[in-house]
């Protein structure tokens, strides 16, 4: 089974087969897109490795920072820092809202079933935790896993942008409604910040917005949405690497 066909089912989306002996219709090939009406095609993605590494001993200094960091209270309650995980020349990064309670034990941003979900959706387009980076908003756990406070994200998320500025991805993917409206800015409800490309930073890194792989879990009427997204971050990727 492929990887797509994988994370359809672990999402519960029926998979379209044509009979054995059927004609099969050519994939056609992926093409620059400006909306997500306009993504149809389903094409395996061999990941890009932008050529410019981020600096060792800068990335090592702004790790040991975070975990020594005391900017907001939240440092008095959590067990350790999560920095984020993954490929330092990613060129994808996804970000989400805080650590929870396992994120905060074992130290990595999404674990558990809703991490083993997001993998499923990454491998589902080309990438895997090697081949992307995976960070938070916030570094800290928020108690009882509350919203983040303005104040919070206000001292915490310049670390985020010194991570982007370092690894420069070519997109930054934004899961769940309170990673997307704090790296926005805005308070408009996630159901319309999906399916276009917002931009972030100084450097306006192209951003997409998609659904909490928690969300998707307690919620299965947006699965096949979660998949129209998917597919929209596939083609904007790979739109960015042809330069278009
Ligand atoms: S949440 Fe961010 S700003 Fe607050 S203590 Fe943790 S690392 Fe520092």
């Amino acid at each position: 089974m492929s990887a797509r066909e994988q994370y359809l089912q672990a999402l519960g989306v029926d998979v379209w087969k044509p009979r054995t002996g059927a004609p099969v219709a050519p994939v056609a090939p992926i093409a620059p897109v400006a909306s997500v009406a306009s993504v149809a095609s389903v094409v395996p993605i061999v990941p890009v490795v932008p050529a410019a590494p981020p600096d060792e001993a800068a990335w090592e200094t702004l790790r040991s920072q975070v975990s020594g960091c005391t900017r907001c209270e939240l440092s008095q309650t959590r067990t350790q820092t999560v920095f984020g995980v993954g490929n330092r020349r990613a060129e994808l990064l996804v970000i989400g809202e805080a650590p929870g309670a396992e994120e905060d034990r074992q130290g990595e941003p999404f674990v558990g079933r809703a991490g083993q979900l997001l993998n499923s959706m990454l491998r589902a387009i080309g990438h895997s935790r090697e081949t992307l980076y995976i960070a938070n908003v916030l570094k800290c756990r928020p108690p009882g896993n509350r919203d983040p406070r303005p104040d919070e994200v206000a001292s915490c998320l310049p670390y985020l942008s010194q991570q982007i500025d370092m690894i420069q991805p070519r997109l930054l993917v934004a899961v769940g409604r309170i990673a997307a409206q704090n790296l926005l800015a805005t308070d408009t409800p996630l159901a319309r910040l999906r399916g276009q490309v917002h931009r972030f930073g100084a450097r306006a890194t192209p951003l997409i917005v998609t659904y909490h792989p928690a969300y998707l879990l307690r919620s299965p009427t947006e699965k096949r949405k979660s998949w129209v997204d998917l597919k929209f971050i596939r083609a904007e990727l790979a739109r960015a690497r042809s330069g278009a």
